[in-house]
């Protein structure tokens, strides 16, 4: 078919990491080109976009503009088993990160040396700093966590032994369920793709009431509405504003310039039709936020929408910005603080924002620790089954057994191209992989290494997948991320450490990404994977 471009040339996801053709079968064109005639119109009509912000394009035009997403043509199979147990253990993740978010001193242990080596962190530890000398007057704190995994065959190469996934047959299904399900990272602060995600499996869903699709198991998403619901639960916690005269709505922290407001807005937009509606205003995060915000007398977040206008108090500061470096220059910072030191609650918290850095991700796989954070021994024991081994980068000390082995492996190629290199950045396209890293690592002076962490690899048994962007098509072998959102509230307890008080803790729903195999990256809106639905088996 026309639509799908062909090239033999898979290397050529280094320099052009959108999708493209590898492979093409005839026989399917026709069907191919009916459901991407289906899936265009359910993506334009679903608001399954990227906005072109006019300031980022030279096209003269009056309105804005958008193009679809990248999305699967077809939902990729992923083993049931896995995906109810990574529902499952979700709770036991929300517990995790709620505990560790509340442990200053042992936060602090990880974080400050780490913020000595990485200014970016440097400057959110000193943002905490200040708060804490403060004090907080909002004792509840709001979390909309994302944990991603990928499955994981226990064989260095799975590539020759199987293939790639095309026909379903006992041997490799069995191979597939017997991978492990592996955490990849684990998501604290404005985690994205869940709208996205809905709107996906839904379309998949519609395409197989239309008969465009065979028929699968694919399972209901539920996520923009458990967002929803975690904000209004949070805003309803905040209580009546303490200003008689203002009314209380929820406060997003935008990036200028977005692409992503197809994620963003239908938040928005189902907080307004609840009954009673909930309203919820946008702000850039930085200067406009120390424009439109200021503290009242009880240090709650007033917003004025206008100058003329009555100040609105704010319950929620739902943050959806604040997570790249460049935006901590001094607005960013002063504006971060004057978040964090409101009455709002924050979802989440600069310490909870922190409690999601790589470095925090490979402390909690040591020995030990799991057990300080989670009162039950099934909890430790099945998320630490999820961990990948990872390493710090700190430099080894004599007869440090792991620095000395990771010394090594950082310094050989062929040694590396079982790891990945990863910062505290959150943002995707930071991370450095396999081969590359030693000579990475050769520009690093050895004492900012501590700043990385190495993490093992997964490998996934690649399955057959069809995806397509607005650049190209793309068959081949691909392999799926599965997100498994949560979403809580807590109340922190008075003494350092001290477990907080879970007041709602749930499972919101999934996030399923599928990218050709040879890409390293996944994030979809910057154009390396796609959104998909699970095909259950
Ligand atoms: P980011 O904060 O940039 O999202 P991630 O840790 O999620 O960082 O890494 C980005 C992507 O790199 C992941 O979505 C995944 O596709 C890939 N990746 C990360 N860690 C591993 C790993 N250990 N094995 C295989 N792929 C990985
Ligand atoms: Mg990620």
């Amino acid at each position: 078919m026309d639509r799908v471009r062909q090239t033999e040339k898979e290397t050529s996801y280094s320099v052009m990491p959108r999708v493209v053709v590898t492979q093409s079968d005839s026989s399917g064109d026709d069907k191919l080109e009916r459901i991407l005639f289906e899936l265009e119109d359910y993506q334009i009509s679903h608001g399954s976009l990227l906005k072109i912000p006019r300031a980022l394009t030279d096209l003269e035009s009056a309105v804005a503009v958008a193009h679809p997403i990248g999305v699967s043509v077809v939902p990729t199979r992923f083993p049931r088993l896995h995906f109810e147990h990574a529902q499952d253990i979700q709770p036991f993740f929300n517990e995790l990160y709620m505990s560790v978010s509340e442990d200053y001193d042992w936060l602090e242990s990880i974080i400050r040396p780490l913020g000595e080596v990485d200014e970016h962190v440097g400057k959110l530890w000193s943002i905490w700093e200040r708060v804490r000398e403060k004090g907080e007057v909002q004792p509840l704190r709001c979390g909309i966590f994302r944990s991603d995994y990928m499955l994981h065959y226990n064989q260095k190469s799975t590539e020759g032994q199987h293939g790639i996934y095309t026909d379903p047959s006992d041997q490799v299904d069995r191979s597939v369920l017997d991978s492990e399900l592996k955490q990849v990272e684990f998501n604290t602060y404005s985690c994205a793709g869940g709208t996205h995600a809905n709107i996906v499996a839904n379309m998949h869903r519609y395409l197989i009431h239309k008969g465009v699709h065979e028929t699968a198991s694919l399972p209901a998403n539920s996520s923009l509405m458990s967002i929803v619901e975690a904000l209004a639960v949070a805003h309803q916690a905040y209580g009546p504003p303490i200003s008689q005269t203002c009314q209380a709505a929820i406060l997003m922290t935008v990036q200028p310039n977005n692409v992503n407001i197809c994620d963003e807005r239908p938040i928005e937009y189902a907080l307004l039709e609840r009954k009673p509606p909930i309203m919820l205003f946008r702000v850039c995060f930085g200067g406009a936020v120390l424009q439109k915000c200021r503290l009242g007398p009880n240090r709650e977040l007033l917003f004025q929408l206008t100058p003329e206008t009555v100040p609105i108090e704010i319950s929620v500061v739902y943050q959806r910005a604040g997570y790249d470096s460049h935006e901590y220059d001094q607005k960013g910072i002063d504006a971060r603080l004057l978040l964090e030191i409101s009455r709002a609650i924050k979802c989440p918290t600069i310490l909870s924002h922190m409690a999601g850095f790589k470095k925090v991700q490979q402390a909690l796989t040591r020995p030990g620790v799991l057990e300080r954070f989670l009162s039950s021994e099934k909890a430790v024991g099945t998320l630490r089954h999820t961990f990948m081994p990872q390493f710090p980068m700190d430099p080894p000390e004599d007869g440090d057994g792991d620095g000395i082995m990771i010394e090594k492996i950082t310094r050989d190629r062929k040694e590396a191209t079982n790891y990945v290199l990863k910062p505290s950045l959150e943002g995707g396209g930071h991370n450095i992989y396999g081969a590359d890293i030693p000579d990475f690592l050769d520009t690093v002076p050895r004492e900012a290494r501590s700043k990385y962490i190495l993490m093992e690899k997964i490998h996934p048994i690649p399955m057959h997948g069809v995806l397509v962007s607005p650049e190209s098509t793309f068959q081949g072998p691909v392999v799926s991320e599965l997100g498994v959102l949560g979403t809580c509230l807590w109340r922190r307890k008075g003494g350092s450490g001290e477990r907080p008080q879970i007041l709602e803790s749930s499972g919101a729903g999934w996030t399923f990404k599928t990218k050709s195999k040879h890409v390293e990256e996944m994030s979809v809106v910057k154009g390396y994977g796609c959104f998909d639905c699970p095909s259950l088996f």
